[in-house]
């Protein structure tokens, strides 16, 4: 019998359910679908698109050319798609996004009524959110009894199943269209340099994984926060789109470390716990991308300084880990985590800009861009999260800059006019005396932008805010 899978988040053949499911079932159409159905603001944004773009081409080689690719609505086209190669299964692995959720359900319903079977499998979690609740039946809303007692005191994640020895593919003809007229590509020539820092597919994920494990993974604790050094995986995309598995990572992890008890794996495995909580916590709150967690923030009074935002985007606030961060992103795509925080708390804090405008900018240009963690992460920063990072709180760049970046390594990285700048003053140089800008070749507000912000007034500024929101 013939069967569909319909590949969505994970574009692999090791470890896929769905797709051993399908192959040992019969023969296999395997289908991608550029799904048009679903809000403009959940569609992919334009990095995440280009990294889907290569990751389709690269599944698609993996399969030897059968990956049919259809644009339009699923739950017209599944249906569609059944009775034109008479497929009697449709395989697929559980997305948890609200809008996927509701499709794939609807989808489910209305293939019931055929003789169509369909069967949904976990790919991409290591603990499903459904499955995971409180002694009194209740949702975490902190992590650490959540990934503690609720995940790795319940159940180990399952063990990677390995790929299929061979898959039999159905001998239907190649109805859908060309990957290229998907559009998935940026017409914008700003993604150019993604390939020199990338290999979207699995083979790239796992070389990362690879990577990570020889060269970095057993320094992990103490390096991760060091956004000059390639001191953490770098495999958020590759997990994002399901490249690789957290499963997969997992449990490579724990056979790279020869003793369990170690600092640093248990520190990597919680981050990916993190990512659980991420789509734990978007699954109980289907709001969680758009609307404050914590209702109080909903009286809060945001400045949203339209020019301020613009130069936030831009890397020219004149705070130079910030611009260095937001330069990261623009140029590769990614933003190492500790200057997610700080660009954000600048964002929300000091500026006063609505931490849903900041996701909007990081959904567009991120290639990890995750409906899950990017919520989530922003919320956190914003102080409206769940488990969240108390409001006062707030990251002063400088002092996180000599902290993080103690020789500004990677401020003069991605703000090339500070490369002669001292240590002293690399993070603040509108400390530094007019001799020592002279010789730096620096001249605030010529080639480099001064401080749009006042950080003691600003930091002053949100507190007050604050407060002001708490006697709401
Ligand atoms: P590693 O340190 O190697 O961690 C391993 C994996 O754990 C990551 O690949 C990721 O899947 C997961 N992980 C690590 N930290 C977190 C975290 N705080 N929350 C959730 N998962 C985590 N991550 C995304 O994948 N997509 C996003 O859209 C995203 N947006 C973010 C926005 C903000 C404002 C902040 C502060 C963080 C955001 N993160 C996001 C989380 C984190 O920054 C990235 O996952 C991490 O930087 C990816 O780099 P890595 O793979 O080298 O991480």
């Amino acid at each position: 019998p013939v069967s569909l899978v319909w590949f969505r988040q994970d574009l692999r053949v090791k470890d896929n359910p769905a797709l051993q499911a399908a192959n040992d079932f019969g023969t296999v159409v395997p289908i991608f679908i550029k799904d048009t159905s679903i809000d403009a603001e959940e569609q992919p944004g334009g990095a995440a698109n280009w990294w889907l773009h290569h990751s389709l081409t690269a599944l698609n080689d993996r399969l030897n050319g059968h990956l049919q690719f259809f644009e339009g609505d699923p739950k017209k086209l599944i249906p569609e798609l059944v009775e034109k190669f008479d497929a009697k299964a449709v395989f697929w692995n559980r997305c948890y996004e609200p809008a996927a959720i509701e499709r794939d359900t609807q989808i489910k319903q209305s293939l019931k009524e055929t003789d169509c079977a369909v069967s949904s499998f976990n790919a991409s979690l290591l603990w499903e959110p459904m499955s995971i609740r409180k002694q009194d039946g209740g949702v975490y809303k902190v992590f650490t009894p959540y990934y503690r007692k609720g995940c790795l005191q319940a159940s180990s994640p399952r063990y990677p199943v390995p790929s299929p020895e061979r898959i039999t593919y159905s001998s239907v003809d190649n109805i859908g269209c060309s990957l290229s007229s998907l559009n998935l590509l940026p017409t914008l020539d700003w993604a150019a340099d993604f390939t020199n820092h990338w290999q979207p597919g699995e083979k790239g994920a796992a070389k990362h994984l690879s990577d990570f494990i020889h060269n970095a993974a057993s320094g992990y604790e103490d390096q991760r926060n060091i956004p000059s050094v390639k001191g953490t995986s770098r495999l958020s995309p590759h997990l994002h789109f399901g490249e690789i598995s957290p499963n997969q990572v997992w449990y490579a992890l724990i056979d790279a470390f020869e003793q369990p008890d170690n600092k640093h794996l248990d520190c990597y495995l919680s981050e990916l716990g993190w990512r659980e909580f991420s789509y734990y916590l978007l699954f109980h709150f289907p709001s969680l991308p758009t609307q404050n967690f914590n209702g109080q923030f909903d009286h809060f009074t945001w400045r949203n300084k339209e020019d301020e935002f613009t130069a936030w985007t831009k890397g020219q606030t004149g705070i130079p880990i910030v611009d260095a961060g937001m330069r990261e992103l623009w140029q590769t795509g990614y933003m190492h985590n500790r200057v997610r925080m700080i660009v954000g708390s600048f964002l929300v804090k000091n500026l006063l800009v609505d931490w849903r405008k900041g996701e909007r900018w990081f959904w567009d240009c991120l290639l990890d861009a995750d409906r899950a963690s990017n919520s989530a992460s922003w919320q956190w920063i914003a102080g409206s999260g769940a488990d969240a990072a108390p409001y006062f709180r707030i990251f002063n760049p400088v002092l996180q800059g000599e902290k993080f970046d103690k020789h500004g390594e990677y401020v003069k990285k991605y703000c090339p006019e500070l490369a002669r700048m001292p240590d002293k003053y690399i993070h603040k140089p509108w400390d530094a005396p007019a001799n020592i800008l002279a010789h730096a070749g620096v001249v605030l507000g010529k080639n480099y932008p001064k401080p749009i912000a006042d950080l003691k007034a600003s930091r002053q500024r949100a507190l007050d805010a604050y407060a002001e929101t708490k006697g709401k």
